[in-house]
């Protein structure tokens, strides 16, 4: 397997630190062969909110600068590609798709964070407490995977962070989500942020194991994302090393590239 990274944070998003530059020369410290970055998307939105976890719609052309100017800088050492973490905002939508043609992004992966859009402030890592959050948390990842714009489904099982257990309820909607995503052959990511957070807080949000028994069940196609929102984490191995020794013990398909756009 190569060793590959899509999901990859900037200081533009908020809660990330280092430079660009930074990411770059650990990932290639540490033997990857092929990184995107995936910053938090911005979004133009109707009202006048300002959302505390996203770059500003101002500074993407700041970002796909820097991020064209490493591509070309490191060539020779490292195949960088330009993405960003999306939401599914329907109402939006329209408009990240001129972003994605205007710059001709070779992806994007899909952070399901939010319900509709984040000027509600409906974060589904916490709302999913409640079964008719869970319920339309999967409705909308649903619907978002049908638009065939995202290359993968970023930590599906984010729900796990706010339910107490993997009850009845959370295990009927995974296999909703998983069935779904295998029928549109849209890989699920296993996030290496989600799992230092559990080894670092003694927890079991997300990832959850009991998510991924399904999703090897019913036959999903996996993606390893570091989720890095220090330039070091790029760097950590023992949280990967264990997710692949989890993921294969599942018997479950770990793919090491996605399908890039033509936007
Ligand atoms: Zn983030
Ligand atoms: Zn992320």
């Amino acid at each position: 397997m190569r060793k590959t990274n899509y999901h990859m944070h900037t200081y533009r998003c908020m809660h990330a630190s280092g430079t660009d530059e930074e990411y770059v020369l650990s990932a290639i410290k540490n033997g990857y062969e092929e990184i995107g970055f995936s910053d938090h998307s911005p979004w133009k939105y109707d009202s006048n909110f300002v959302a505390h976890m996203r770059m500003k719609d101002s500074q993407f052309h700041d970002y796909y600068r820097s991020v064209s100017a490493l591509k070309e800088k490191y060539k020779n050492q490292i195949s960088i590609k330009i993405g960003l973490e999306c939401e599914y905002f329907p109402k939006y939508m329209p408009w990240l798709k001129e972003l994605l043609k205007e710059y001709h992004l070779d992806y994007i992966i899909f952070g399901n964070h939010y319900y509709k859009t984040d000027e509600d402030r409906v974060y589904f890592g916490t709302a999913c407490e409640k079964d008719d959050m869970l319920e339309k948390y999967v409705d909308e990842a649903i619907e978002g995977m049908k638009t065939g714009l995202y290359s993968y489904l970023c930590h599906p099982d984010l729900f796990m962070r706010g339910r107490r257990k993997f009850d009845e309820f959370s295990k009927q909607q995974s296999y909703r989500l998983c069935q779904a995503a295998k029928d549109m052959d849209i890989p699920l990511e296993y996030n290496l942020a989600g799992a230092a957070y559990n080894d670092i807080m003694n927890t079991t949000q997300y990832p959850h194991p009991e998510f991924w028994k399904i999703a090897a069940e019913v036959g999903n196609k996996t993606i390893i994302g570091v989720d890095a929102h220090e330039p070091k984490a790029m760097e950590n191995n023992k949280y990967r090393d264990e997710a692949i020794s989890f993921l294969e013990g599942l018997g479950i398909n770990i793919i090491d590239t996605i399908k890039f756009h033509q936007f």
